[in-house]
């Protein structure tokens, strides 16, 4: 949604000291950039990874606005073949920022390109075809890669062991959301109530991009019912329209949970079953909505499959039968 997308970048803190929460992740950050600086190099290559929403974007461009530098942006995906990855390289300047979102589905050959280019800044190209066909090798401006993902257990082991800093980015707490909702509602003019809040950040499954959001559908609803402000009221009121339950369980959230509980009997059930009765990408399920789950202790990840916790039972309303022991003979 380019709509969406202009309003992330409006909401986008730039500076270091206004991006809120993940303190300790904000405090190493902070020492290694001024270290970089001081000696005049390049920062070491960064490598975040944490469920969508949670500012892996947003700490890139803090990066650079940082360093002083430029953020150079694209996605696992888009870079196709190895002249995308070299006409990107060859235009950085010095202590630039690469960012590579989605950085677990670059290809192999790509991949393979990239590593000298990280190690030793360079870069081998190969021109003409056929009997012509020789190597030249680039030397490359010292730049940081930053990569971003949302499943660091898909990247490859070298990959991996090229990032100098391997940052995870959690789930917010209720506090460090509410303070982001009042800003957000300062920088788009919206007033709102303290208590109203809270009450977003509390349903925003411990994620700014989904506090944002509802922050801006909830504006929608003061408009057109009330005066525009943003009280209790109006926030409960519109967080059930929007079918957002008391824990901020969305309506694929409840589904996910409703059908491992109804369908499989609590489960264990398959990821692939599970996407295919829910009607949700596997990947969805696996990289937006079970962290949230998990960490809520809603669900539970075995050997098996996913199974349905007691609290889950307990937050539709429904009797919990204890997973019969598995027979062994
Ligand atoms: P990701 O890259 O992890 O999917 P983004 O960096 O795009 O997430 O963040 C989504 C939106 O959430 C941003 O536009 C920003 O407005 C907001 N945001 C994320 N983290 C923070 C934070 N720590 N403080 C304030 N706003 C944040």
């Amino acid at each position: 949604m380019a709509d969406e997308y202009e309003f992330d970048q409006t909401l986008r803190p730039l500076r270091l000291d206004d991006f809120i929460g993940q303190n300790k992740l904000k405090k190493n950050l902070k020492v290694f950039i001024q270290a970089a600086k001081t000696r005049e190099e390049s920062l070491d290559h960064v490598l975040f990874y944490g469920p969508p929403g949670l500012g892996k974007t947003t700490l890139a461009h803090i990066i650079a606005n940082e360093l002083g530098s430029n953020v150079r942006m694209t996605a696992g995906p888009a870079l196709e073949k190895p002249g995308d990855l070299a006409g990107i390289l060859t235009n950085l300047h010095e202590r630039d920022v690469f960012f590579i979102d989605e950085i677990h589905r670059l290809n192999r050959t790509i991949e393979e390109y990239l590593y000298p280019a990280l190690e030793d800044f360079k870069l081998d190209i190969i021109i003409d075809k056929g009997a012509n066909a020789r190597t030249i090798q680039l030397t490359l401006p010292k730049f940081t890669l930053v990569g971003a993902t949302t499943r660091a257990g898909l990247l490859t082991s070298p990959l991996r062991s090229r990032f100098g800093v391997v940052s995870r980015l959690d789930f917010y707490s209720a506090d460090e959301l509410t303070t982001i909702v009042h800003r957000s509602a300062r920088i788009l003019g919206i007033e709102i109530a303290d208590n109203a809040g809270l009450e977003i950040a509390r349903r925003s499954r411990g994620t700014p991009r989904i506090a944002n959001r509802l922050l801006r559908r909830i504006r929608d609803f003061a408009q057109v019912v009330g005066d525009g402000k943003i009280d209790l009221n109006v926030a409960v009121e519109s967080l059930h329209q929007l079918e957002i339950d008391d824990k901020g369980l969305d309506e694929m959230d409840k589904r996910i949970v409703h059908t491992i509980i109804k369908k499989f009997n609590g489960g264990p059930v398959g990821i692939n079953t599970l996407a295919l009765a829910v009607g949700e990408e596997t990947d969805t399920i696996e990289e937006v909505y079970e962290p949230f789950l998990v960490q809520q202790g809603f669900l539970n990840r075995t050997s098996r499959g996913r199974v349905a916790t007691e609290a889950a039972y307990q937050h539709f309303g429904l009797k919990y039968n204890a997973p019969a022991q598995q027979k062994l003979f």
